[in-house]
């Protein structure tokens, strides 16, 4: 049986305060986030929406690491990203998140085992050990059987879900996923989204753009972003004070 410790008080995954980017400068200076605070509790499973360019992909790229913010303050899991140097930013990078893009980006001329593999080659890991969490990946995404197979023998639903194979081989704490449904058929998209929903149940934080409403309903909770802020934001804690 594991014991509790007397200090472990649940940490937000993700807490950002006053959070600002601007690309380029003076007259041509676009805001594409202009102060946004947020933040999500372990096993959270948010979706966010908004026209297009209103910052929402800005705002998931600064949360997977992928960009730095103009300013703001950003802590992941308890860890300040600002005091980070490039080679401590790829390592949380690495470790921490999970990222999945709207077209899959799979390496087209390799296997679905070597794709999902890829995060552990840069983490350091040897060959068996890689081959083994990968396989176990898969099989997290329903692809045990399509192990050997490349990206243009797959559909859409099926390349998607070894994306997230491979945004979960790592054992993240939050996949952060940018429109995951946005070139799928519905039939894929329920795919994924069963994926999705099946990770969150098993206390996983996923973080998802969209700006479809019935893939967003299958989120708890809905952050809406319009002109880089928050206009919106359905967290019931936020009215409650406690997790529900
Ligand atoms: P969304 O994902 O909601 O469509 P984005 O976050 O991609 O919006 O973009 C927000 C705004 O920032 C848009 O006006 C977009 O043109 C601008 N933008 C995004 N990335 C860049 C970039 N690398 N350089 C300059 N402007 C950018
Ligand atoms: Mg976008």
């Amino acid at each position: 049986m594991s014991t509790i410790p007397v200090d472990s008080v649940v940490k937000p995954v993700i807490e950002v305060t006053e959070l600002r980017k601007t690309y380029g400068h003076g007259e041509t200076a676009v805001h594409a986030l202009r102060g946004v605070d947020m933040t999500v509790w372990p096993g959270e499973y948010l979706a966010i929406m908004g026209a297009s360019g209103s910052g929402k992909s800005t705002l998931l790229n600064v949360l997977g690491c992928l960009d730095v913010p103009t300013s703001g303050a950003y802590k992941l899991d308890g860890i300040s990203v600002g005091t980070l140097n490039e080679r401590q930013l790829s390592l949380v990078r690495n470790r921490k998140i999970g990222f999945v893009f709207q077209s899959f980006n799979l390496v087209p001329r390799t296997t679905a085992l070597s794709n999902v593999e890829l995060p552990l080659i840069y983490a350091g890991l040897r060959r068996k050990e890689r081959r083994q969490r990968a396989a176990a990946a898969l099989a997290m995404v329903g692809l045990a059987d399509r192990a050997g197979h490349r990206p243009n023998e797959l559909s859409g639903g099926q390349q998607q879900r070894v994306a997230l194979a491979r945004a979960l081989v790592t054992g993240p704490a939050m996949v952060l996923a940018d429109e995951p449904t946005g070139n799928l058929d519905s039939e894929s998209t329920a795919e994924v989204l069963n994926v999705f929903d099946s990770l969150n149940r098993s206390g996983r934080t996923i973080v998802m753009i969209t700006h479809e409403d019935h893939v967003a309903a299958h989120a708890a909770r809905t952050v809406r972003v319009s002109d880089g802020q928050i206009i919106e934001d359905t967290a019931q804690w936020r009215t409650t004070g406690a997790l529900t």
